[in-house]
């Protein structure tokens, strides 16, 4: 902490970054890390099936497919490209191609309905498609997209081509859209440039281990956490199995059967596996770490998974789709660190803000994080409304969070003070689900808040005010709002109220609301 200018700064070693200047795509960097000559074990391993692809294998596939999507279909730098598909072996190739074009990587929720994915195609703008043949069909009827399960795809992957003129791409250029609330209601298209991935996968790199790492990915690669974690194995060498959304047992299946050292795991998962009796079946001595984010773990629930694995690493990190990485714990020692989501990420500076005065805070003190970085997103597209929101004049990244800093550096999130529901470390906008919920002629009003919940960390709770007379139920007000959303954004929870309190701006006062909720004071 500098009392001086009252920010905090990473106690990590600065971690020496590509000048900015030098032209360099994420491709172009990750490749550049492999050792020469590439690593002969499998870069990549479909948990379900087992198929692998090696390293030499993985570096040729992405050069022909950049080579034949840019030559046969034109995609080149600045276009965006959108991707509609499950997590399988095949995007991370997309994602590094598209990357080595300069084409921006906008990977959609396979979850979204048909809806859902028009508000995403508009706010982002895509000139090219890529799906499944099991997710095209959610896409308007206009659109014609690539099918990363086709014959065609397959050639463009084989085809042994490169591209006879390399295209600069600048560090600063947007690599990538990912869809995310921030800390207002509406989704937005959130731009991160190539120098965002080459930053965080820096400071792993500077600091990873030697032994060979088999990461398992769980999470989602649509989602900034999967995305980036995909990415990061392959520029680090790793071995990365791809498990997309199965159950915990054959999670556990998949990692004793590929002897996984580390695991990438939004809390559900640390939860299952601390408490599961199906997890004891299961050989997971290979086990090293588990890095846990996208969402708070109870310090319960890290003790519990420490009582049952205490030879694992529970590495708590936290971020967000805008700012990357902000902090992480590395090593041991930091680990056993409670409640805390560890010491700042190399090349981070943040400062706490008091979310009513605006004045800057010291050690211990509460506020609004607010950090600054070489990961920290471009802004959102077209959106210069929210972009004055999301920074403060000096370009520092609000987050959202309310946090302190102890002193020896360690930070702690503390409250979300932004309108974002975490449901399983995915994200569901409030005011998505209000706009859904006043098109029922039968409700008058209506505001949707977090409610806590053991297994999925934060579920959305609904407060209703009926039209006078209607016997609307809370059944049927969740089966209307389930029939318009995304599985994960169900409301899971229903009260009915006479009025929502509001501000003398009109403005919702959630955070009363969602402290109604627990002590049930509401009258129904
Ligand atoms: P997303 O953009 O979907 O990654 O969501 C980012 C938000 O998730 C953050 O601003 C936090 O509110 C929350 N979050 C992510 N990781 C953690 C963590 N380790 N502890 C507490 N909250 C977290």
């Amino acid at each position: 902490y500098s009392p001086a200018t009252k920010t905090f700064h990473s106690l990590r070693p600065l971690v020496a970054l590509p000048p900015i200047s030098q032209p360099l795509s994420f491709t172009s960097y990750a490749v550049s890390l492999l050792p020469n000559p590439f690593p002969s074990y499998p870069a990549l391993i479909d948990g379900s099936t087992g198929v692998s692809l090696s390293y030499p294998d993985l570096v040729s596939q992405i050069h022909s497919l950049a080579s034949s999507l840019h030559s046969h279909l034109g995609i080149s730098k600045g276009h965006v490209a959108f991707i509609l598909s499950p997590s399988c072996l095949k995007i991370p190739i997309l994602y590094l191609s598209l990357l080595s074009l300069g084409a921006i990587v906008t990977p959609a929720n396979p979850a979204a309905t048909p809806s859902e994915l028009s508000r995403l195609i508009h706010l982002s703008g895509p000139a090219f498609f890529f799906a499944t043949s099991s997710t095209s069909s959610k896409l308007p009827c206009h659109v014609t997209p690539i099918l990363i399960d086709s014959p065609l795809f397959r050639s463009f992957l084989d085809s042994g081509s490169s591209l006879s003129d390399p295209i600069e791409i600048l560090q600063s250029d947007p690599a990538a859209i990912q869809f995310s609330s921030g800390t207002t209601g509406r989704i937005k298209a959130a731009a991160l440039p190539h120098r965002s991935f080459i930053a965080m996968t820096a400071g792993f790199h500077a600091l990873r281990p030697s032994e060979m790492e088999t990461t398992m990915l769980s999470a989602p690669m649509f989602h900034s956490l999967g995305f980036f974690v995909a990415l990061k194995g392959i520029a680090l060498a790793e071995t990365t199995v791809v498990v997309g959304g199965a159950p915990l047992e054959r999670i556990m299946a998949v990692a004793e059967r590929f002897d996984v050292t580390q695991m990438t795991a939004a809390p559900p998962l640390v939860v299952g596996m601390a408490q599961s009796e199906e997890t004891l079946r299961f050989d997971l001595s290979s086990l090293r770490r588990v890095f846990c984010g996208g969402a708070p773990l109870s310090q319960d629930a890290a003790e519990r998974f420490l009582a049952r694995f205490p030879l694992v690493e529970i590495s708590q990190g936290y971020g967000s789709t805008e700012a990357g990485g902000i902090s992480r714990m590395i090593g041991p020692e930091e680990c056993r660190r409670g409640r805390s989501v560890g010491r700042l990420t190399e090349n981070v500076e943040a400062k706490v803000v008091h979310h009513v005065t605006g004045k800057v805070l010291s050690v211990g003190e509460q506020g609004e994080l607010c950090v600054r970085g070489p990961a920290t997103m471009l802004g959102y597209v077209g959106d210069p409304e929210a972009n004055a929101l999301a920074f403060d004049s000096e370009g520092w990244l609000k987050t959202g969070d309310l946090c302190y800093f102890d002193e020896d550096g360690f930070l702690y999130i503390v409250d979300r003070l932004k309108e974002m529901i975490k449901y399983k470390a995915y994200q569901v906008p409030p005011a998505e689900l209000e706009h859904v919920l006043q098109s029922l002629p039968e409700i008058v009003d209506a505001a949707v808040v977090p409610y806590p919940h053991e297994e999925a960390g934060q579920i959305p709770m609904a407060f209703v005010v009926r039209q006078p007379g209607s016997n609307l139920s809370e059944l049927e007000v969740m089966e209307f709002v389930a029939k318009q959303v995304a599985p994960y954004k169900k409301i899971r929870r229903v009260a009915f109220i006479k009025s929502i309190p509001k501000s003398a701006a009109g403005k919702v006062l959630r955070r009363e609301l969602a402290s109604f909720a627990l002590c049930g004071s509401f009258s129904r």
